[in-house]
């Protein structure tokens, strides 16, 4: 440990900030179920604390910002980083049509709430299961709407411990894809959104989720669509098409109620997975030529 400051001094701090543990498994904090452990994973108390324990860790150390793990794939081998779960930065304050959300709030908390508030724009949300920060690294989507129609600003923490709020047009958001600063942690979202019935938001939400419901395998540990789309395609479609509907490798099966989900059908590991994404990429380049890019962050070291 550099910067004049041995493991232990530096550990005992962070523990004052937040909760912290070593070696953690991160099949714990990820939707699939499966990746090893975090050398460290921290649970600042507030963004104080976040600011702090980020200012008080050596440079040569890689943080990792966490949401629900909702979009996650990590090495069984684990994660040489510092992983910030950042759940407890949950406020969620509402100002006239805009609204700033915590990283931590959950996205279905968020469009629940706008619909009590009857503020509409992020309805869509309520089908999301990961939490705002994640939300806003993904842009995430759906119902052809996405997080950036709405963004105003986001309020990030960057890896020298400073904020800086950065407005939307700075991450050029684009499907699936911001542009953050590297390592930062986004702490705060502000959205504007137009105000509607309550009624009326409630409906189209309900709506989305019947219609998800019947679409996705939800019963079993998944990471939601594992590709993008390709331009004018959908990557379901092209799975299904190169027949690999139904195929497993190990405990990973690629679903088959839905060709763009993998599942985790009885204790898959990461390995698994990984070698599901590239016979799916295999496949449809060969018989299509058709490039696959994954959605799900491989996060960490991959040999
Ligand atoms: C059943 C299911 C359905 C899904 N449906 C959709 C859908 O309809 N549309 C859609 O877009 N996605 C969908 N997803 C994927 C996922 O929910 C989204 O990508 C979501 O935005 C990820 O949020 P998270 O908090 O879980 O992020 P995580 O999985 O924890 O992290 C994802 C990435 O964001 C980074 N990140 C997380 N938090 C922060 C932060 N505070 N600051 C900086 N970087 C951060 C992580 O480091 C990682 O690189 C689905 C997933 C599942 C399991």
């Amino acid at each position: 440990m550099s910067d004049g400051m041995n493991l232990s001094d530096w550990s005992r701090q962070l523990a004052e900030l937040g909760m912290l543990r070593e070696y953690e498994p991160m099949a714990r904090h990820t939707t699939l179920c499966v990746g090893g452990p975090a050398r460290w994973y921290f649970r600042p108390a507030d963004r104080e604390a976040l600011a702090r324990a980020v200012r008080l860790c050596p440079a040569d150390m890689s943080i990792l910002p966490l949401g629900r793990g909702s979009n996650m794939l990590v090495p069984d081998g684990g994660l040489d980083t510092l992983v910030i779960d950042v759940s407890e930065l949950n406020t969620l304050i509402f100002d006239g049509c805009h609204v700033h959300a915590g990283a931590g709030v959950r996205m279905s908390r968020f469009a629940r709430q706008c619909a009590e508030h009857g503020l509409s724009g992020c309805e869509f949300l309520a089908t999301v299961p990961g939490a705002m920060g994640g939300g806003v690294a993904m842009n995430a989507g759906a119902f052809a709407q996405q997080l950036s129609d709405t963004l105003v600003t986001a309020e990030v923490l960057l890896r020298n411990g400073e904020f800086l709020t950065l407005d939307a047009e700075q991450l050029c958001m684009s499907y699936r894809h911001s542009e953050l600063p590297g390592q930062c942690v986004v702490v705060e979202a502000e959205f504007r959104l137009t105000p509607d019935h309550p009624d009326q938001i409630r409906e189209r939400m309900r709506t989305m989720r019947s219609r998800r419901g019947g679409t996705q395998p939800l019963s079993l540990p998944n990471c939601g669509s594992v590709f993008k789309n390709p331009p004018g395609d959908h990557a379901a479609r092209l799975i299904e098409a190169a027949g690999l509907k139904g195929f497993a490798i190990g405990g990973a099966r690629i679903s088959e109620q839905h060709a763009n989900f993998i599942v985790n059908a009885s204790e898959a590991s990461s390995a698994d997975i990984v070698a599901l994404i590239e016979r799916a990429k295999r496949e449809v380049k060969l018989q299509f030529d058709i490039d696959l890019e994954p959605e799900v962050r491989m996060v960490g070291e991959w040999l």
